[in-house]
């Protein structure tokens, strides 16, 4: 089967033949259908985060179970499913407190990789999951089974940019109602922070982003203000619309250290800034530690939205199923596999809300 192979870090990918191995017990293989380029793939493919090379990306993805492993009683061939990065073990410390994307154990799967070169030569299967490619094999716990009726495309952005950003409002923070929202960063995690918080019944849910595009994307899925960073000081703006007490939650969807510090300053009095989108390894960002014990502040982390996928990829469907949840309006780049490199120039130029690969 083909992959789109990192060779070296910010060059294109290369799409080559790759042997995947059969599910071993507990895996489950499947075809990919649709598979979207997230900021974490670019991040990786650029060596923002350093890592093993050659590398197979891709992570957001959907399509249908080929093979099962042994012991695999969730899925059958044919299912068709949602594919994530979320290994897990389902007992873990981390597991059991439901912060699944930090699970503590390993598996089979972890090292060596399903992937190889026809030589036999090794190939990293990148974030768990190796999704820019025909096929993948990965851990049973990855997958979620979905009906048939929803189309792969939109399917596949429930495996990351939708848990990450609706996750990091409704499980992380669970913000009560009444309360003053700012999401910073409009892209593809970012709407679906918009979207989550809509859903909490805020008083005011502020939207800051640096083009203009993107803040009307963000008024479509429920912000009732919008702040133009490239026009305005986004502290002052928020500390203006909020009659100078600033917000409770900050979302802070993009990795970007002035973002971070912005959330900081734009804080309540008991207020909570959220870290959601993954800086680069070298990145640090400074706080006023006065400021944050005076006013009772905080500063928290969202990995994977602490999804529970299983319950919360469901539930997702079925919102969008009743027309509650707008995923196919985050699909505005559909490309072939051929051209994922394009897509992925896309992502950095901030090009598209999501853009999506579909496979033929
Ligand atoms: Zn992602
Ligand atoms: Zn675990």
């Amino acid at each position: 089967m083909r992959a789109a192979i990192c060779r070296e870090f910010g060059k294109p990918l290369e799409i080559a033949e790759v042997t995947l191995a059969d599910p071993d017990p507990g895996e489950v293989r499947a075809e990919v259908r649709a598979v979207a380029i997230c900021h974490s793939d670019v991040l990786y493919a650029s060596g923002g985060w350093g890592g093993q090379l050659p590398a197979v990306y891709g992570h957001e993805a959907a399509g249908v179970v080929t093979k099962v492993g042994e012991g695999v009683t969730d899925f059958t061939p044919g299912d068709h499913v949602v594919i994530t990065l979320v290994r897990n073990c389902g007992t873990c410390p981390c597991c059991a407190r439901n912060y699944r994307g930090s699970c503590e154990s390993s598996f089979p799967l972890d090292d060596p990789g399903p992937l190889a070169f026809p030589d036999g030569n090794p190939v990293k299967q990148g974030l768990r999951t190796a999704a820019f490619a025909e096929e993948v094999t990965v851990h049973q716990s990855q997958m979620v089974a979905i009906p048939r009726d929803v189309p792969f495309d939109a399917a596949s952005l429930l495996a990351c940019g939708v848990i990450t950003g609706w996750g990091a409002v409704i499980n992380t923070a669970a913000p009560l109602p009444g309360r003053d929202l700012v999401v910073i960063g409009c892209g593809g995690v970012g709407l679906n922070a918009v979207q989550g918080a809509a859903q909490t019944n805020p008083k005011r849910l502020i939207a800051v982003d640096l083009s203009a595009e993107k803040l009307a994307a963000a008024e479509a899925f429920g912000a009732t203000h919008t702040v133009d960073g490239s026009a305005q000081n986004p502290v002052q703006a928020v500390r203006d619309l909020t009659g100078g007490r600033g917000a409770d939650y900050i979302f802070v969807t993009v990795g970007a250290v002035p973002a971070m510090k912005q959330s900081y300053a734009m804080m309540a009095p008991g207020g909570c800034s959220v870290l959601v989108g993954m800086a680069d390894e070298a990145a640090r960002s400074t706080f006023n530690p006065l400021a944050l014990s005076d006013n009772s502040g905080r500063i928290i982390g969202s990995k994977m939205g602490h999804s529970d996928i299983r319950a919360d990829i469901p539930r997702l469907v079925e919102m969008y199923r009743a027309g509650d949840l707008m995923l196919d309006e985050l699909i505005t780049v559909r490309l072939p596999f051929d051209q994922i490199n394009q897509a992925i120039e896309n992502v950095e130029k901030g090009i598209g809300l999501r853009n999506v690969i579909v496979m033929e």
